[in-house]
């Protein structure tokens, strides 16, 4: 069934739509999500939304960037949510467009607070999480019957940008064969020293996959020692996804991606719109 086809919700003027853009490849988005951008009258993007995603919004519609800009700090979250309640009472659809998923270290949730708070309708739009997309491009599975029959998200950075002190480290290293840390590369040195001192391998596999579901894609795949070195050696920088588990050896047989370009765009460059028509 082509999405034309199908009966997607209106987005209705004076409404917020809070959407998840996924990790960085257009094919990623989600019908929803490509539905909302078609409609939108002003949409509020983060950083690591791609600038290809960008393109498929609205011809008319306006672009209001809500991230932060080259070492400047970024937009007060309760302004930003102040921003989304004026945009909707002013009447305009606002699609409030995020990297990855809007509710995984994302602050959609306390977006979403705000507009409840202030009467303005919402919906919530998921997305393909960094963590689970960028580690399919990389070829690793984030579970696998035979090695984790569970996995923990975590986030390398609390609110002030440090290694989150009420993180119980023991009870994360031990509580699932698979870690998936998001936020992780400024503080990768922390997080070996504390997984190690809580008892995980110092040999046990790690992978880091920066600007994942992008044409910059890097994969390094590394040992929880190793991983510091390994990281400044290749140069990554971020946004990066560090993961350690027994199943990024699967990439070795996985890895179907290869040189390929990890993404759905025009080679040529051309705003998808362009193509259409
Ligand atoms: N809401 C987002 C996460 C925002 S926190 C999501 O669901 O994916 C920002 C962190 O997400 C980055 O520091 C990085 O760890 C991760 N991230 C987001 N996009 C990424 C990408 N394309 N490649 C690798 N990591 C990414």
């Amino acid at each position: 069934m082509s999405a034309a086809a199908l009966a997607l919700p209106d987005f209705l003027p004076g409404t917020v739509w809070l959407v998840g853009a996924g990790p960085g490849d257009p094919g990623l988005l989600t019908l929803l999500a490509r539905h909302a951008l078609d409609q939108a009258d002003v949409v509020v993007y983060d950083a690591l939304v791609a600038p290809d995603i960008l393109k498929l919004a609205r011809p008319g519609a306006r672009l209001d960037y809500a991230g932060k800009r080259g070492g400047k700090p970024s937009p007060r979250q309760p302004d930003i949510s102040l921003k989304l309640v004026r945009l909707a009472r002013d009447g305009l659809r606002v699609l409030r467009l995020k990297g990855g998923d809007p509710m995984v270290f994302g602050r959609g949730g306390e977006e979403a607070l705000a507009l409840a708070a202030a009467g303005v309708p919402y919906r919530i739009v998921p997305g393909v999480t960094a963590g689970i997309g960028g580690l399919a491009y990389a070829g690793i599975p984030v579970t696998h019957r035979d090695t984790n029959s569970a996995v923990t998200f975590v986030t390398g950075h609390n609110a002030s940008g440090e290694v989150p002190d009420g993180l119980d480290w023991p009870a994360v290293a031990r509580g699932a064969p698979v870690l998936v840390f998001y936020m992780a590369l400024k503080h990768l040195a922390v997080i070996r020293q504390r997984l190690i001192g809580a008892g995980r391998s110092p040999t046990e596999p790690a992978a880091i996959v920066s600007a994942a579901c992008t044409p910059a894609q890097q994969v390094v795949e590394t040992t929880l020692e190793r991983c510091v070195g390994d990281a400044e050696d290749a140069k990554l920088d971020p946004p990066a996804i560090f993961v350690v588990g027994e199943v990024v050896r699967m990439r070795a047989a996985l890895d179907w991606l290869g040189g390929k370009p990890a993404f759905s765009g025009d080679p040529l460059g051309r705003p998808p719109r362009q193509q259409a028509g």
